[in-house]
Formats: C-alpha cells, structure tokens, sequence
C-alpha cells in the first residue's frame, strides 16, 4: 500500500530544459504548484553553450545559461518549486491510480507526471571533448553553423541527419567534410544524392577523428583524422566539428510505462504530449527525435502542462 502524505503531488515535472520549465510556468499559472525535479544538469543543455540566437523574442541573442535563468525565475514566480533531485525510476500503482515517482532523495507520489528529460548527444569519448563542446564542437548545426562562416568544418556521420547537416552547412561554410567510418552511407537515397552532388561537401570515407588541436584561447582549430582501416594518421586544419552519431533520449527509468522508438525517444501515439500511460505526459527533447530544438522543446511542454491541467480537472469530476 502506498503511503500518503506530505510527498503527495498533483503534478510532477522531470527536467528543467526548456521543455521543463515551460510546463512548469503554464501549470504554475494554472494553479498546479508543480514540483519540478532538476536531474544533474539544472536548466539543461543551453547552460552548456553561449550565444542563442532563434529564440523568439532576444533580437540581439541571449546567452543559454541566461535564458535558462529567465525560465527558472518565472516558473518560480508563479508557484513552481525545485527539488534538486534525479528521478530514478517511475512507477504506477494499480491500486490508487497515482504515480510513484522514485529519486536519489526520496519516493513522492504524484497525480500526473511530465516527463521533460532531454536527449544527450552521442560524441566520440575523446579525452578534452567536453572542454572543447561550445568552442568548436558541437551537435547541432542549426544552432551553430552560422557561426562558422567562410571556414572549413567537418560533420561525423554517416546517417540522414548528417548528411542533412552537411548539406546544409555549405550555406555557410567554405569546405564540409562528411567523415565516415565506413565505405558507403547509411542515409536515404535521396539525401546521399544532395550530399554527392554538392561540390562543397568532400566525404572522407573509413575515416574517424582521433585527437582535437586547439588554439591558445581554446578554441578548436583542427583534428587528427584516422583511415579506419589502415590506421594511417593525417591532421587536418577545420574550425569545427558537427557530431551527427545520434542522441540518447533520457527516458530508460519509465520502463514501460512509455513505448519509445528503437533509439529510446518516446512515442506519443496522439501526437500531442500524452503517452501510452493515461496521465504521463512527455515534453521535448526526450519526445522528439526530429526537431529538438529549445523552442520546439517550450512548445512541447506547453502542450504537456494544457494537456496534464485537462487530464487533472477530468479526474475531479
Ligand atoms: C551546446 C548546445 C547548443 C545548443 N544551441 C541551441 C540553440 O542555439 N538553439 C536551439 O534552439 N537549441 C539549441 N540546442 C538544443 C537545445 O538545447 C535542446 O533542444 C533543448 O535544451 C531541449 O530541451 P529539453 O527541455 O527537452 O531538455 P534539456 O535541455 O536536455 O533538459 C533536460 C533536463 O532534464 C533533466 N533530467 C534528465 N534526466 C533526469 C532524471 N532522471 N531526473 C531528473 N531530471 C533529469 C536534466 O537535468 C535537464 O534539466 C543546443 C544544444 C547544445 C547541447
């Protein structure tokens, strides 16, 4: 039997992204009082980086670790509270309907949950990479590739996004190269014919990075590449390096209270925030294995705060 007490929510966010703290602002103003768990990386992915540029609303750019700020203050403003917590597990019980929501602090129970724990993207393991993600690398070409003009960059992958990556650098880039450790491409036929055609895209095939250079300030200013199968090592001078081998979505600890796409993404079967589980809601990255984007991300949590308010105020009636 469960035991019911101060732990008792009506709703419970996980994550503090912009999918997080969105939700967390529109059931805050709903009247929900959410408790919003922060996981390891208070505010998400964009304190990792600096400028942000396409986030309506910020004409001349804001910095990730500011805009998060922002969130965080809003939410908190209309009611939301924090508990510096990762969730490890989640839970229904057959019996009350309500969710058991398992953390490194505790064990709440919660009438509705959101789940809003971003995706990780997959990088090579290579000793100095996290030092260098935010100056010179990074995943996600949309966010930065118009940073990298008139320079020579390189993506790594062999898969549809990279070459849509790839593809659309050359918009900015002097020279892409398209690293891939095998022989052939596993993308689309489709968008390996862009990638072929594209005279400004060189594929270096069998090839991985073995080592980053930086400069004196940090920055990245080449790698050392490496013929997968020869072993034959060659530097190469490049400003920065798109990782395109896929995302990890931080969904494992549902279990299966959420179906989820082989590479783990969550499915939602009605294409809003719902999933397979009444009354557990997904918002963002962890939920998208298409756009992720923050503001697709704040979009998701939206619909994931309407959608868990409707869901609350059927099961008053
Ligand atoms: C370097 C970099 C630069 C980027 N630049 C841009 C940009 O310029 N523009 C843009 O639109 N997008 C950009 N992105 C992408 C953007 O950051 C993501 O799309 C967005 O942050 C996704 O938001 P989210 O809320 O889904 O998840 P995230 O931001 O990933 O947040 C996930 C949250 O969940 C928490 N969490 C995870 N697991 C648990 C758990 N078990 N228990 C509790 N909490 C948990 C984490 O601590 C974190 O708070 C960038 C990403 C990176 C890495």
């Amino acid at each position: 039997m469960l035991e019911y007490g101060a732990m008792n929510e009506k709703l419970i966010i996980i994550g503090t992204g912009p999918a997080g703290y969105t939700a967390a602002i529109y059931a805050a103003r709903a009247d929900l009082k959410p408790l919003v768990f922060t996981g390891d990386q208070l505010g998400g992915q964009l304190t990792t980086t600096t400028e942000v540029e396409n986030f309506p609303g910020f004409p001349e750019g804001i910095m990730g670790p500011e805009l998060m700020f922002n969130m965080s203050s809003q939410a908190e403003k209309f009611g939301a509270r924090y508990a510096y917590e990762t969730v490890t597990a989640v839970e229904k019980d057959g019996e009350s309907g309500l969710f058991v929501v398992k953390t490194t602090g505790g064990e709440y129970t919660a009438q509705a949950v959101i789940v809003a724990t971003g995706a990780k993207a997959r990088y090579m393991g290579l000793p100095g990479e996290k030092e260098l993600i935010g100056h010179g690398l990074t995943a996600c070409a949309t966010c930065d590739g118009s940073f990298y003009r008139d320079v020579p960059v390189c993506v790594v992958g062999g898969g549809d996004s990279a070459c849509e990556e790839a593809s659309f650098l050359t918009r900015f880039a002097s020279k892409v190269y398209l690293i891939h450790r095998r022989d052939r491409l596993r993308a689309s036929k489709a968008m390996q014919q862009r990638v072929l055609s594209n005279p400004k895209i060189e594929i270096l095939w069998n090839s991985t990075i073995s080592d980053y250079r930086k400069d004196d300030s940090g920055e990245l200013c080449g790698i050392v590449l490496s013929d997968t199968e020869t072993g034959e090592q060659r530097p190469l001078e490049l400003k920065c390096v798109f990782m395109a081998i896929g995302h990890e979505p931080n969904s494992k600890f549902l279990g299966d209270l959420v179906d989820t796409d082989p590479a783990g993404f969550i499915i939602r079967p009605w294409g809003g925030a719902a999933t397979r589980t009444p009354g557990l809601f997904a918002a963002g990255d962890v939920a998208d294995a298409v756009y992720k984007q923050a503001i697709s991300a704040a979009g998701m949590g939206c619909w994931a705060a309407l959608e868990a308010e409707r869901y609350l105020l059927e099961l008053e009636d």
